[in-house]
């Protein structure tokens, strides 16, 4: 396979919107939820950063707080203990700088598809004028440049989550957060949707905090893996991926794919071990 191609001019770095900035850090953070039970720690002195332009995975068994973790982040949830931080500034609720794309792309089915691109302005209450050129060139970068004033129901899985990859993106956030995006997909739109992710994430330069239970693909797409223990999650290992890019259908069988893949398979075997 040719070596995946990089988008020369962002529609993000045109124009209106900012260059991307930003990093996350998150410094000794804890999340417990009160419960009819009493209090459940999902989280526990959780720490680590993640820098400008860098795509990082979380990888960590099912009940961890992950998905926890993505609702502090966007500020929707505040942490019971420690300081999360973006672009410089704590989070004290819902911010601008992140964009979230979901497990399901959750369209609205009686929206268009650029309409749909477009409800986050509208939420936030943004001039759409000037976005409807944003959104038609982010249309573009995800293919779907043709399929704008269709409806979501005329379109495939893949094509519906690079839909809701656009409406993550179109406020221009210097992070996009993704929940496990590609799990609803069959296996194979998922290896493809891996690739347009990549290639995507080239050309906006976004931080990527990416939500995954796969190995393989936090390790084809990541700088870092952040591996967290079962719940409370914390970081058990840090794991940098050192894989040139683009890659490409030649990384899985790279011997360093292997040794990496590998090595994370080991943390989870000891994990589950009593
Ligand atoms: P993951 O996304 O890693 O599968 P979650 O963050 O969804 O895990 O959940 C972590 C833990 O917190 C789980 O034990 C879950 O049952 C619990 N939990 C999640 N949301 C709530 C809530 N709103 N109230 C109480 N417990 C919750
Ligand atoms: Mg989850």
């Amino acid at each position: 396979m040719a070596p995946v191609s990089v988008v020369a001019k962002s529609p993000l770095d045109s124009g209106n919107v900012s260059a991307p900035s930003s990093p996350l850090n998150i410094e000794q953070v804890d999340l417990t939820y009160s419960t009819s039970r009493g209090p459940l720690e999902a989280i526990k002195s959780l720490s680590f950063d993640v820098a400008p332009g860098e795509f990082v995975s979380i990888l960590g068994p099912s009940g961890c707080g992950k998905s926890t973790l993505l609702k502090l982040v966007t500020g929707l949830l505040p942490p019971t203990a420690g300081t999360i931080t973006l672009a410089g500034d704590r989070v004290r609720g819902p911010r601008r700088e992140v964009g979230i794309v979901f497990q399901q792309p959750t369209l609205l089915p009686w929206k268009t598809v650029i309409e749909n691109v477009l409800v986050p302005i509208r939420a936030m209450g943004m001039d759409i004028a000037p976005k409807r050129t944003v959104a038609l060139e982010l249309l573009d970068m995800m293919k779907l440049g043709k399929f704008a004033q269709h409806y979501p129901s005329e379109l495939s899985g893949g094509m519906q989550q690079r839909v809701g990859i656009a409406r993550g993106l179109i406020h221009d956030p210097a992070l996009l957060l993704m929940d496990e995006p590609f799990a609803a997909l069959d296996a194979l739109t998922r290896e493809l949707m891996m690739d347009e992710l990549q290639r995507i994430w080239m050309a906006t330069k976004k931080s990527v905090l990416f939500i995954t239970h796969s190995i393989p693909e936090a390790v084809y797409l990541s700088d870092r893996i952040i591996v967290l223990s079962p719940r409370p999650g914390r970081v058990l290992q840090i794991v940098s991926i050192d894989l040139p890019r683009p890659r490409t259908v030649d990384t899985m069988s790279d011997p360093r794919f292997a040794t990496l893949s590998k090595q994370l398979r080991q943390i989870f075997q000891l994990m589950q071990q009593p």
